[in-house]
């Protein structure tokens, strides 16, 4: 496992797996090598911990280090304390490691949760968003009080703070299934936003629809036409998206299609700089590492580093 992931952060290092066509090395792990996504996302943060704390080499070797620790020690390790937190880590499972990591950096590791569970009945599923505790309140400070909320909500809300709520709900198979898709669908506006954030932003939606609506306000109804500019149409941008079924058609040496679903762009199969219209049969679904891989194999890489400050190319994508 040392010799491995000693390889791995070598070839990491060398950006090798973006010569395969994957967008980070968590790709490459799980297609090619064929590993579960679990044992995927452990060996690329150790192959990563190796390459900016090589002294972790030593005690995976030792077998003083374990792979299942190493996700937990890379969250709060760093160049400062790293002689003193990695011992720490020595020797730990799973579990014994994130208490120390809480230990160590509480605020890094107690993020905001949201876990879906079973009920009693199997068809539904309870959505629990627990926001992050505030610290605690001195004893001479007014307790916190919350509005008395409406009877209708009492039952499911907890005040936690003055301003903060825990809300508890029991959904339905489908609420769970649209919330997934409206999160993914979010990708750009909203990277890796919240349960909280897209449902708050669903309910905007709703919100400005009813205010519309009770104002009977009549927009003209605008419909899309080809545009002259190479901009894509809503249109076009609908039917790119079906026809692909909202996955990054980009094409992997080892056969099949990258897939990713997250942060998704219209690529121009032929450029628009070379007169590639903004048509259908020329657009194509990308995720933005294929989309800005594609611009460089057309426009080459000092050109691209002008738009893209080249960031792309050295930070890899989350493996999520
Ligand atoms: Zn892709």
């Amino acid at each position: 496992m040392a010799d491995f992931l000693v390889a791995l952060a070598d070839f990491d290092r060398q950006r090798l797996w973006v010569e395969l066509g994957h967008a980070s090395v968590f790709y490459y792990l799980h297609r090619d090598l064929k590993l579960s996504k679990g044992a995927a996302h452990y060996r690329k943060v150790a192959a990563q911990l190796i390459q900016k704390f090589p002294e972790v080499v030593g005690p995976f070797r030792e077998g003083k280090l374990c792979i299942s620790s190493v996700v937990e020690l890379a969250r709060v390790i760093t160049p400062e304390n790293r002689a003193e937190v990695l011992p720490r880590f020595f020797y730990l499972s799973k579990q014994e490691a994130k208490t120390v990591a809480v230990e160590i950096c509480p605020a890094a590791v107690v993020p905001r949760r949201e876990v879906v569970t079973k009920v009693v009945s199997e068809v539904v599923a309870e959505v629990v968003t627990e926001v992050p505790r505030a610290p605690a309140f001195h004893l001479d400070e007014t307790p916190p009080h919350a509005s008395p909320a409406p009877a209708e909500y009492r039952h499911f809300t907890v005040p936690l703070t003055p301003t903060l709520q825990r809300l508890h709900m029991t959904v339905s198979k489908q609420f769970i299934e649209k919330l997934e898709a409206a999160r993914k669908g979010q990708g750009h506006a909203q990277p890796g936003a919240s349960a909280e954030k897209v449902i708050e932003a669903a309910l905007d939606l709703l919100l400005a629809q009813q205010a519309k609506r009770r104002a009977e306000v009549k927009q003209p109804r605008i419909h899309p036409r080809p545009s002259k500019t190479g901009h894509v149409t809503a249109a076009v941008r609908r039917e790119v998206w079906s026809r692909d079924e909202g996955k990054c058609t980009w094409p992997l040496d080892s056969g099949g299609i990258c897939g990713s679903t997250l942060r998704l762009e219209i690529d121009h199969v032929v450029p628009r700089a070379r007169g590639g219209p903004s048509t259908v049969d020329n657009s194509r679904l990308t995720c933005k590492f294929h989309n800005q891989l594609a611009a460089r194999h057309v426009y080459g890489d000092d050109w691209m580093d002008r738009f893209t400050d080249g960031s792309i190319m050295t930070v890899p994508l989350t493996s999520a």
